[in-house]
């Protein structure tokens, strides 16, 4: 399910005809090589591509355009190894649409101070160049990540590698289809939003449908279907019947082994990649799909519980940033829970009813079921495990009314201090930063919700340059938060937002 394109990222030199032919040819091999390096270095997710040097309006504009049209490439990255005067690339830069990343680099990292000479200065001079080129791109507004150094340096080529997940993000979002087969859990407010607004900012479809024709595609598999995958849950998870007879356990497994199979075809057969669900609004089906959705958010499928679309479109967006990451800890929707207070041990319990994406556990996954305490169905079987330790980014996108807003935190995720052999659900366990008080204080003056889409792999700064790619307030809680400047920050959000 998760499968984006064969993504690629253009690599467009500028420069000029006034230094000569001998350096253009020059500018080109310096540009191939560059790209051939970074391209060895196993730090970028994504294939760069060189392109002819660029030095008339008009090639500035094709290659532009070019870029727009064609499905495979995520972005454009831009250097100025020589003088480029900034005037050609104002068409161009008008009219093209996908993420922009400025390399400020260089050929050559030293200064060669034996035999420098003005054929060299003129010939290697992004320094100059490269600020006549991001002057104009300021002027005109538009939105772009810089990033300095050498290309060889491995902080430089990890930096592209991670714009370049962003990029994708951008890219991507305008594809997300979000599948509700419920509406928001009656009067609550912060998983609302304004539908129109979010296809207009993100380009999200959201699109509703009665929970009963999913229920009825259920219906429709297989008993063979669902005795297979039943086989594999109790191959692959743990069972803890906690006192509950084999069959009536292995019965009510199998009623998400139907959701999921049911569920995942529905979504394929009408090209949807996230979903949302309501306790409190499912039809005809026999238990709030638990193991199933978690199931499908494994596979790459966004979602959001209590009809949280927002929340469900984040998941799957994060979920496509990620995508194909070595090493990768996982992203899931989760919820702020219960508070440890205790000095020194202070945290958010992280979890939900049911539905944590087991891409984050840690350890072993065991299938439990047990009652619900909420709705009137019967009790939902869903996988329980604990989470990883380390950095992960929690965020939550909320809608104010007149806008959105991103709001950031980095957080630190913790074993839990002790098992919690009563509590049926998956969870994880975090530390906000700049710690609890100050994290949750900020978190609750922007806004922040309950759910939250979260990632171990992804940073605040790449959901930032999404958010702004969106054109839309991004808000960091981080080491360097106080609420004072958190404030300031809000107060200047609602300024320039307005
Ligand atoms: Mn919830």
């Amino acid at each position: 399910m998760l499968t984006s394109k064969n993504y690629k990222f253009w690599f467009c030199t500028g420069s000029q005809d006034l230094y000569g032919d001998e350096c253009l040819a020059h500018v080109a091999e310096h540009a191939k090589i560059i790209v051939g390096k970074l391209n060895e270095s196993g730090l970028l997710p994504y294939e760069v591509v060189w392109k002819p040097t660029l030095i008339t309006n008009e090639l500035i504009r094709k290659t532009f355009n070019e870029a727009n049209g064609d499905e495979e490439c995520a972005g454009v990255i831009t250097w100025m190894h020589t003088f480029s005067p900034a005037k050609s690339w104002i068409i161009g830069l008008q009219e093209y649409r996908k993420p922009l990343l400025h390399l400020h680099t260089q050929f050559n990292e030293e200064i060669p101070y034996d035999t420098i000479d003005m054929d060299f200065m003129n010939e290697n001079q992004s320094a100059h160049g490269d600020r006549e080129y991001g002057h104009i791109v300021s002027r005109m507004g538009i939105e772009r990540k810089v990033i300095v150094g050498h290309w060889s340096d491995e902080v430089v080529q990890k930096r592209i590698g991670s714009w370049m997940r962003t990029a994708v993000g951008v890219i991507e979002s305008s594809h997300i289809r979000v599948m509700r087969v419920a509406d928001n859990m009656r009067n609550v407010a912060v998983t609302e939003g304004d539908k129109v607004e979010a296809q207009l900012k993100f380009g999200w479809e959201i699109d509703t449908y009665p929970v009963n024709e999913i229920a009825e595609s259920v219906d429709a598999v297989s008993e063979a279907d669902t005795k297979a995958l039943v086989d594999e849950y109790y191959d692959k998870y743990d069972i803890l019947l906690e006192g509950r007879a084999p069959e009536e356990f292995r019965r009510h497994v199998a009623v998400q082994a139907q959701i999921e199979l049911g569920f995942e075809r529905f979504l394929e057969a009408k090209n949807y990649h996230a979903i949302v669900t309501h306790f409190g609004d499912l039809g005809s089906l026999k238990q709030l799909p638990g193991l199933a959705i978690q199931r499908l958010m494994e596979k790459g499928y966004g979602f959001g519980a209590e009809g949280d679309w927002k929340v469900a479109a984040m998941v799957r967006l994060m979920k496509i940033m990620t995508e194909g990451m070595k090493d990768a800890k996982g992203t899931s929707m989760l919820e702020d829970y219960t508070y440890n207070f205790v000095k020194g041990k202070e945290g958010i319990l992280q979890a939900h009813m049911l539905e944590i994406c087991p891409t984050i556990a840690e350890g072993p996954i065991s299938i439990k079921c047990q009652p619900l305490s909420m709705g009137d169905r019967e009790d939902p079987a869903r996988l329980v495990f604990t989470s990883k330790e380390g950095k992960g980014v929690a965020t939550s996108l909320v809608d104010l009314g007149n806008r959105f807003r991103l709001i950031i935190n980095d957080v630190d995720c913790k074993k839990n201090e002790k098992p919690m052999p009563k509590l049926p659900v998956a969870t994880n366990f975090w530390e906000p930063q700049p710690n609890l008080y100050t994290g949750a204080e900020a978190w609750i003056l922007a806004g922040g919700a309950h759910h939250t889409a979260f990632s171990y792999d992804l940073t605040a700064e790449q959901m930032g340059d999404w958010a702004n790619a969106m054109g839309i307030e991004a808000v960091y809680i981080d080491k360097d938060t106080t609420i004072r400047e958190f404030k300031k920050d809000l107060m200047l959000g609602n300024i320039f937002y307005k």
